[in-house]
């Protein structure tokens, strides 16, 4: 039950109606028993600007901000740290008088990801496929860990603008993908390749050796194609939704004041919400 004074927050998304977020921050505010809500907010990029200031006005909290707004929300923001900066996105927006900050969650999210599954990303180089948000912001979490990166992208030329916005990683051509596994710690799957109902990645996991891990932050389904892969050659796998559920934690700590907790009976509740496999 919401109160007149209830907290507001919400994700900015078009389309946004597959965003699991407003699942589980409502779970949070129930579990915690607090009034407020979250809810989705599908915004048109055209509309993107007068939406923030709106939802400000309005007297949100703050909001994430997913597909296709999250270079447009670090444009928008009056103030923005170090990591959005880096990731050049921003994914939590907190509105506090007339400021918007905008800070990027996701790079950390993928981090405490993998350790709740117990890989260390500084064992070793990590292997990243793809090139778009998502990839960056991991990348520049993992250099920022002293982790040495390395960069593939079916399009080369997005591979190589991303290296130069991030020194310290090298960039891979696409088909060197399989083979590169024998030099890397860890594989990421930052592609949108994957998704439902979307053509699998194919990656070839022969010169792998035994202690890599493979983690695909793509969630729908849980088990993708090429986490089923790695499993059956032996390597330790890290499905994408715990990464959603760790890149929420600070934007709900802020806007809602309670640090919520990601446990088995909060991941249980959105994955029964998303096709296995
Ligand atoms: P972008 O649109 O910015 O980038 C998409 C990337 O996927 C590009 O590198 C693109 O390559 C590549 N790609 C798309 N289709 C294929 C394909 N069939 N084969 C190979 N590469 C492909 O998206 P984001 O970086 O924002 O998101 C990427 C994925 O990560 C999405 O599926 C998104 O849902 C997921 N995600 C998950 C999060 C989580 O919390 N688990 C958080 C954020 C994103 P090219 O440059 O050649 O087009």
């Amino acid at each position: 039950m919401i109160t007149g004074a209830a907290t507001l927050a919400g994700v900015l998304g078009w389309p946004v109606r597959h965003s699991r977020s407003p699942l589980l921050h409502n779970f949070w505010l129930d579990r915690h028993g607090i009034d407020g809500a979250y809810v989705p907010l599908p915004v048109a990029p055209e509309h993107f600007a007068a939406a923030v200031h709106g939802l400000r006005a309005a007297g949100f909290r703050g909001a994430n901000v997913t597909i296709p707004h999250k270079e447009a929300a670090l444009a928008i923001c009056t103030k923005v740290d170090h990591t959005a900066r880096r990731a050049g996105a921003v994914n939590t927006l907190l509105f506090t008088g007339e400021s918007i900050i905008g800070t990027n969650t996701d790079g950390a999210g993928f981090i405490a990801n993998l350790r709740a599954h117990g890989v260390e990303p500084a064992a070793g180089p990590a292997l990243i496929l793809g090139a778009g948000g998502a990839a960056r912001a991991i990348a520049a979490a993992l250099l920022e860990r002293a982790v040495p990166v390395s960069i593939a992208n079916r399009s080369l030329d997005r591979a190589h603008a991303l290296a130069r916005e991030l020194p310290g990683s090298r960039v891979l051509y696409w088909q060197e993908r399989h083979a590169a596994l024998a030099d890397h710690a860890l594989l990421v799957n930052a592609t949108a390749a994957g998704l439902h109902r979307s053509e699998p990645l194919d990656q070839d996991f022969t010169r792998a050796g035994r202690d890599v891990a493979v983690a695909d932050i793509v969630y729908v389904p849980l088990m993708t194609k090429l986490l089923t892969d790695a499993a059956a050659h032996g390597l330790r796998t890290v499905g994408g939704l715990g990464m959603l559920m760790h890149q929420a934690v600070p934007g709900f700590a802020q806007w809602f004041g309670v640090t919520p907790v990601v446990d088995q009976e909060v991941f249980d509740f959105v994955a029964s919400d998303i096709p296995p496999s």
